[in-house]
């Protein structure tokens, strides 16, 4: 089902706000990152998943046709994976990485497809900025002016790109698979609060530890993972932590693909499919009440919301859909899985 997660009233998607609109899909892609994100007039995407997904259907199901901006936050085959195959099939005018090069042909691939389809390159150091209209701003958070750090658990994961989304009052942080060395070098450098943290490395017990929590205080904690995957991701460890520092957990293994709305002073988390979100029409109204914290609540089945042609009622296939999602998220309730707010 689609779920609706805000703090005061519904966005409205019209673009009416003043700071406009940004949105921000973590497509489901199993265990690995593929995070579209766009606003004023930009479209960015930042990895493109693993092997096994097919990122570039996803992303012309949501009419995509082009990129101002391309990152890869580091190129293990999760976060690069279909990385050549996005260069192929999108007109793309930057591409980012942290410059770390890789052995396996997965890296050459996308590297040779830059080099043959003469796609900008840059390597990403912090304090880079990239504008998504007049009020976004993205801006590189890491790799600094540190140099790159060594010997680490996994250097490659590690010297993830990190990049911060500021829009209007909201935040968003984007991490890779960074690490707890990163999340040093970050509180190092003066991280401040940001409301909407894409979890590092899947949910690993490597990262988001308590100090890093601490600097950043996300009221949205967001897990792109693989459902039962063999890393044993999201690590239990790191759910704990979230949770300890208040933040409500959203899974694409437990909820697909997830989409944030930000109008630049609130915040919406949608969960379904891509099919879903990119017909949800967010109604305005009462606040909603806010979930009781007790696991043993029994979710009631709500509503999706589906947008109909101006003058048509929704199709009844798509209130089918709607409500079977419904059912099905409310069953993850009763079995202790739902909403992935911990
Ligand atoms: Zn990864």
């Amino acid at each position: 089902m689609l779920r609706f997660t805000t703090a005061l009233l519904a966005l409205c998607l019209c673009g009416s706000a003043s700071a406009g609109v940004v949105t921000v899909d973590v497509l489901d892609v199993g265990q690995g990152d593929a995070i579209l994100i766009r606003g004023g007039g930009k479209t960015i995407l930042i990895d493109a998943g693993d092997r096994t997904a097919d990122p570039v259907e996803q992303l012309r199901r949501l009419g995509v046709t082009r990129f101002d901006l391309v990152v890869a936050t580091h190129p293990h085959a999760d976060h690069i994976g279909r990385m050549a195959d996005v260069l192929r099939s999108f007109e793309v005018a930057l591409y980012l990485d942290n410059g770390l090069p890789h052995t396996t042909a997965t890296y050459q691939a996308t590297m040779a497809t830059i080099a043959e389809r003469s796609i900008p390159y840059r390597t990403a150091e912090r304090g880079t900025k990239i504008s998504l209209g007049e009020e976004a701003m993205f801006t590189v958070l890491f790799p600094d002016s540190g140099g790159m750090l060594t010997e680490t658990r996994s250097d490659l994961n590690s010297n993830s790109v990190v990049m911060r989304l500021d829009h209007g009052e909201n935040c968003f942080l984007f991490t890779g698979d960074a690490e707890e060395p990163t999340e040093e070098r970050l509180v190092g450098d003066g991280l401040g609060p940001c409301e909407v943290l894409k979890v590092a490395h899947h949910g690993s017990n490597h990262s988001s530890t308590d100090a890093f929590l601490d600097r950043v205080q996300p009221t949205y904690a967001l897990i792109s993972v693989g459902t039962s995957n063999r890393y044993s991701h999201p690590g239990p460890e790191t759910l704990g932590r979230l949770s300890a520092h208040g933040s409500m957990i959203y899974r694409t293994d437990l909820s697909g693909d997830l989409r944030v709305i930000s109008d630049g002073a609130r915040i919406e988390v949608l969960e379904g499919t891509i099919e879903e979100l990119d017909g949800v029409e967010v109604v305005t109204g009462p606040p909603p009440v806010p979930p009781k914290a007790s696991p043993s609540d029994k979710a009631v089945p709500q509503k999706a919301t589906v947008r109909a042609e101006p003058g048509s009622a929704p199709s009844a296939k798509a209130l089918r859909k709607a409500d079977k999602q419904a059912r099905k998220q409310a069953r993850r309730a009763e079995r202790g899985t739902a909403g992935s707010v911990y």
